[in-house]
């Protein structure tokens, strides 16, 4: 009787909890540096989603090894709602790329819905002489063995996409690791590297304000944003196909209850329909998701596509580590 009586009020106990969340600040983990791409969306949605959820939202910089210390924290975290995970196209590529991956991307996660898409725009440091594409593949051809290329680690979105611009231009470079490509911005503005390529939530005031050289999009059309929309895209320019473009997606450690992750795709819904939220994506060249892949289901599916879609190119490139 004792017990039943103490499991009663156990039961009780967890269930006001749950009817209460959140009642303290919400932390969502971003696996690369402060003042990157990613970070600028989940500062953005950070804001919102705090409004939605009327709580504070914290942001923890948690970066290295192309993204996974950081979703590795948060697959270790307490199931309770208070530790998120904000996290890109890494997530579908570190299961082909890490043989010794902390976490299981399709088992330790809820997953909570997609946030955005996001093209990706390849760019030079202000001192490089290339004023365009084709002076710039010159450029490169002149340089071999001298080239570095930036990039936020193994994973990232800017390996890859580095990646699928060296195999396609034939030419070697040497790879520069970041904990984020806010870092590695600092630098090629200084001219310690040459080039990167990197989302737009980054790029965009840089090309704006003409402190960086813009080369091109990586889209197979032109971006509609108007600090990005002259910028020709790299399929036009010769290189045939050339399309990567990446996305975001929430998550929360595997075992959060049903009635927080619930609460938290509510609020990522009305986060997504923000029209503040909306215009400062927009503005930096991201497209918010449509309803349909908000639901987690969905972006479950979509995820588990993308390990299988990348994992032939990550074998084939030869690409691993520890
Ligand atoms: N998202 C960037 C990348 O994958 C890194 C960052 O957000 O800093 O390269």
């Amino acid at each position: 009787m004792k017990r039943l009586m103490t499991a009663m009020l156990a039961g009780l106990a967890t269930s006001a909890a749950l009817a209460e969340y959140p009642d303290k600040p919400i932390t969502i983990v971003v696996p690369f540096a402060a003042g990157g791409p990613t970070d600028k969306v989940a500062r953005d949605l950070g804001v919102a989603i705090g409004a939605a959820l009327k709580q504070t939202v914290i942001i923890e910089n948690v970066g290295g090894a192309g993204g996974t210390l950081g979703a590795a924290k948060v697959a270790k975290a307490s199931p309770d709602g208070y530790t998120l995970l904000l996290a890109h196209i890494g997530m579908s590529t570190a299961p082909a790329l890490y043989r010794k991956l902390p976490y299981n991307v399709e088992t330790d996660f809820e997953y909570l819905g997609m946030v955005n898409d996001v093209p990706m725009t390849l760019i030079g440091r202000p001192t490089l002489p290339a004023n365009s594409y084709p002076e710039l593949v010159k450029w490169l051809q002149e340089n071999k063995g001298k080239i570095n290329l930036a990039n936020a680690g193994l994973g990232a979105a800017s390996h890859l996409c580095g990646l699928l611009f060296q195999q396609s231009i034939q030419i070697d470079m040497t790879t520069v690791p970041y904990k984020g490509t806010g870092p590695a911005m600092t630098d090629l503005l200084g001219g310690q590297v040459d080039i990167m390529c990197d989302q737009t939530t980054n790029t965009t005031s840089q090309i704006e304000s003409g402190k960086v050289k813009a080369y091109a999009v990586t889209t197979m059309t032109p971006l509609k944003t108007p600090a990005l929309s002259k910028l020709p895209t790299l399929d036009s320019q010769g290189l045939k196909g050339f399309n990567v473009s990446i996305w975001h997606g929430m998550y929360a450690p595997k075992g959060t209850p049903a009635a927080v992750t619930e609460k938290l795709n509510a609020a990522l819904r009305a986060a997504l329909k923000d029209a503040d939220f909306i215009k400062k994506q927009e503005a930096l060249g991201a497209v918010v998701v449509t309803d349909a892949r908000l639901a987690p289901a969905e972006h479950k599916k979509f995820v588990a596509a993308e390990i299988a879609k990348w994992a032939p190119a990550i074998k084939a490139a030869g690409q691993y580590a520890d």
